[in-house]
C-alpha cells in the first residue's frame, strides 16, 4: 500500500512506500568503522588539547587551566571550518553572486572519555552537554552578522562524521538557510491561516492517537511524523510553545535530555548501533518576530541512500511507514 503524505509545516510530499513484513532484524546493518586511531593519537581526548584551535569554553575543574585536561565537555574552533571569523577576501566574482563565507563552526567535545556515546552518558552529563549548546547559543547569537544557529551530531561513519570520539558542531550562519525557510513559511502560513501553531496543533493530534508517539515525558513528545521522510526519523517536540531552544528552562533540559537519551537507545538496540544524524531547528537571531515559530529536534538513523528520485524531484521515498517505526522502536 503505498501513499503520497503532505508535511503539515513545510508542505513537501513524501512517498510512504512500506516493504511487507520487514523485521526489526533486517534493518540491522553492520555500521562501518570509522578510521580507527588510538587516545594517544586523538584530537579531542585529554592531553591532547595542543592538538584543536584553544577552546571557547569548557565545564571543567574549577582547579584545572584552559587548554589542558582536567575538562568535561570541551567547546574549540574547528580546525577546517566552513565558516570562520575571518573569511579569506574575495576576488572579482562578475555576474555570479558570492560572499564571503563569515560564521561560527565549533566543536563541543561531548566527553574526555573516547569511546562515550550519546545513549552511554548518564542523563546528569547530557544536561551539561545541552546547558553548553544553549550556552554557545546565546553568545554566537548575539554576534550581529549572525543570522541562524544550527546545531547538528554526526554519529557514525554513515552520517558524514570523521572522527569518532563523540561531538556536536556549532554553525553561526550570515544567513538562514533555505531548509529553514520552509518550516518559517509553513509555520507563518498554518498560523495566518488556523490562528494557531502548526506544531502546537501536531503536539495536540499526535497525543490524541498516540500511534506515532515513541516516548513521551512533562515537556517533550517524541513523535514519527506523519510525513517521515526516512525509517525510524524522529521529532522532539517541546510541549510548550516557544520559538527559540535558548529559551529552554531548566526543568525542560532534563527532559529533553532524558529524550534524546530514549530514542537514541531505541536505535542502539533495535536498529543494531546505527549511524545518525541529530539537529535543531529554532527562530533566526536576525531580530526579525517568529512569535509563530516552535523550536524542535529532528534525528534519524542513516540507514537508507538516496537516490536519483530523491535527489532530483527532492520526494523522499520511505519504505518504513512511521506507525511501524514506532513498533518496531518500541
Ligand atoms: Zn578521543
Ligand atoms: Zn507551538
Ligand atoms: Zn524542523
Amino acid at each position: 500500500m503505498q501513499e503520497l503524505r503532505q508535511d503539515p509545516v513545510t508542505g513537501r510530499w513524501v512517498v510512504i512506500a512500506p516493504i511487507r513484513g520487514k523485521r526489526p532484524k533486517e534493518y540491522e546493518q553492520t555500521p562501518k568503522p570509522l578510521p580507527s586511531i588510538t587516545a594517544e593519537e586523538c584530537p579531542f581526548c585529554p592531553g591532547n588539547e595542543h592538538l584543536t584551535p584553544p577552546e571557547v569554553y569548557a565545564v571543567r575543574d574549577v582547579d584545572s587551566e584552559p587548554d589542558k585536561p582536567g575538562w568535561q565537555i570541551r567547546v574549540v574552533p574547528n580546525k577546517f571550518p566552513a565558516f570562520s571569523q575571518n573569511p579569506s577576501p574575495l576576488n572579482d566574482s562578475h555576474s555570479f553572486i558570492k560572499r564571503a563565507a563569515f560564521g561560527y563552526h565549533e566543536v563541543v567535545i561531548h566527553s574526555p572519555r573516547h569511546d562515550e556515546e550519546i545513549s552511554a552518558m548518564p542523563v546528569e552529563r547530557l544536561v551539561k552537554l545541552i546547558e553548553v549548546y544553549k550556552l554557545r547559543c546565546v553568545q554566537i547569537g548575539s554576534d550581529p552578522n549572525i543570522k541562524y544557529v544550527h546545531i547538528i551530531v554526526n554519529h557514525g561513519v554513515e552520517s558524514g562524521a570523521s572522527l569518532e570520539h563523540a561531538h556536536s558542531q556549532i554553525f553561526g550562519l550570515p544567513l538562514v538557510p533555505e531548509g529553514l525557510q520552509d518550516e518559517l513559511g509553513g509555520s507563518l502560513w498554518f498560523s495566518q491561516s488556523k490562528e494557531r501553531c502548526v506544531f502546537c496543533w501536531m503536539l495536540e493530534e499526535e497525543m490524541k492517537t498516540g500511534q506515532r508517539v515513541l516516548f513521551e515525558n512533562t515537556h517533550f513528545l517524541a513523535v514519527a511524523p506523519f510525513a517521515s521522510r526516512f525509517p525510524f526519523e524522529i521529532w522532539l517536540l517541546p510541549k510548550r510553545h516557544s520559538p527559540s531552544f535558548e529559551t529552554v528552562k531548566q526543568g525542560e533540559i532534563g527532559d529533553l535530555a532524558h529524550t534524546i537519551s530514549k530514542v537514541i537507545s531505541a536505535y542502539n538496540c533495535k536498529l543494531g548501533n546505527p549511524s545518525y544524524n541529530f539537529f535543531i531547528h529554532t527562530a533566526p537571531c536576525d531580530g526579525s518576530d517568529y512569535h509563530y515559530f516552535h523550536w524542535h529536534a529532528e534525528v534519524f538513523p542513516r540507514i537508507s541512500s538516496l537516490g536519483a528520485f530523491e535527489l532530483g524531484t527532492q520526494i523522499m521515498i520511505n519504505p518504513t511507514a512511521p506507525e511501524r517505526a514506532v513498533e518496531l522502536l518500541s
